[in-house]
């Protein structure tokens, strides 16, 4: 009898040339934001379409900074999604800030029509989310938040390489924020973030956060952080940055098939008109979703849920605040979701074996 085939969830992309860039970097006799790290920063930047990106060890020390140089402070409330991984609210509760939950729209993104309805005096700013590679729907945002005099920061997270109406994520807002932690589109073998920006007095600022506030060697302008960047990382991760296009026009063509061949039997993604999705995760709905999860392991499949635990929900939120708010959207999602296999490599015959198996679920094969 054969193996049974096994389809993971995702997978890091590691060639030769990310090997030898490692190697290269580890010889080089530098270790900390040298040579390497000021070449990565300036490809960032040049990709993203901004003048700066601040390489930082990771979205979530990356946040907590850009939010420490805004001078977010304790009672400032910001509008964020329910529905996003936990670090995304993380930041800015260490900065004594409140995150207003929102619900969600169609697309998983914030819902930009209930925007207005989550708003009080303390309202400063709104962090969308462009979950699972999708953007937000950023002109609704804009416009509340111009309305209401509030910064807007991108959670670009899932989301390297997307696009909202031909621009690419990261340089729609004031600021946005990166992760490459290993899942992510684009990564680092390892934690990795950086921040892209047009102002570059806030990104000189950023500079000096993550380096414990200096302007020379032993000279401190503020008290800092120590939210480094390195340089073996860096050169992997410049390698992984040439690939980054060719992998994300994978990930389409791959829920391109899945769209195909799953639509009428669950809930697919949705794209607007004006996205380029980049399918950090391709997630599909169904009430029947716990049960379709076990038949698929059972074919060696991966699957994921992300998240099965909405934020307004969790613990850590519901021991800080009394008043969370419903969110109907947000809490039925969390039940139906379902994400399935995706990566850059990933080839085009197991996405048909993992569709198969679907269909057969269903009872439609
Ligand atoms: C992964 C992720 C983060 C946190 O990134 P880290 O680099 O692990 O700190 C924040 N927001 C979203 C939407 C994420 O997916």
């Amino acid at each position: 009898m054969s193996e049974m085939r096994r389809v993971p969830l995702s997978k890091v992309f590691v060639n030769d040339e990310v090997r030898e860039a490692g190697l290269r970097a580890m010889n080089s006799g530098w270790y900390i934001l040298a040579k390497e790290c000021e070449a990565f920063e300036a490809e960032l930047a040049a990709y993203v379409g901004r003048k700066e990106a601040v390489l930082c060890s990771s979205w979530t020390t990356g946040a907590l900074m850009l939010h420490h140089a805004m001078g977010v402070c304790p009672g400032d409330e910001i509008l964020v999604p329910s529905h996003t991984a936990f670090p995304s609210i993380e930041s800015m509760i260490h900065r004594g800030a409140r995150p207003v939950f929102v619900d969600i729209d169609e697309t998983y993104c914030i819902d930009v029509d209930q925007l207005e309805s989550a708003m009080s005096e303390r309202t400063v700013g709104i962090l969308p989310v462009h979950l699972y590679g999708h953007p937000a729907n950023m002109d609704g945002i804009f416009l509340a938040a111009k309305k209401h005099g509030l910064w807007v920061v991108e959670d670009c997270a899932q989301a390297f390489g997307a696009q909202y109406r031909g621009q690419t994520v990261g340089s729609i807002a004031g600021a946005g924020v990166f992760s490459f932690f290993p899942s992510k589109n684009l990564t680092v073998m390892g934690d990795g973030g950086c921040i892209t920006t047009n102002d570059s007095a806030l990104a000189k600022k950023l500079r000096m956060l993550r380096d414990h506030g200096r302007s020379s060697k032993y000279v401190h302008d503020f008290v800092g952080y120590n939210f480094r960047f390195n340089e073996v990382q860096a050169a992997i991760g410049r390698v992984e940055l040439r690939n980054i296009d060719k992998l994300n026009d994978h990930r389409r063509e791959i829920a391109a098939r899945y769209n195909e061949r799953l639509e009428g039997v669950v809930r697919i993604p949705p794209e607007r008109p004006w996205a380029r999705h980049v399918y950090h995760m391709y997630v599909i709905a169904t009430g029947r979703r716990d049960e379709l999860a076990e038949f698929l392991k059972g074919k060696g499949i991966g699957t994921g849920i992300h998240y099965p635990v909405a934020n307004h929900q969790q613990p850590a939120m519901r021991k800080l605040y009394s008043d969370l708010p419903r969110l109907p959207k947000t809490e039925e999602a969390v039940t139906q979701i379902l994400s399935l296999p995706i990566y850059g490599e990933l080839p085009l015959e197991d996405v048909d074996y993992v569709c198969d198996a679907i269909l057969e679920f269903f009872g439609k094969k």
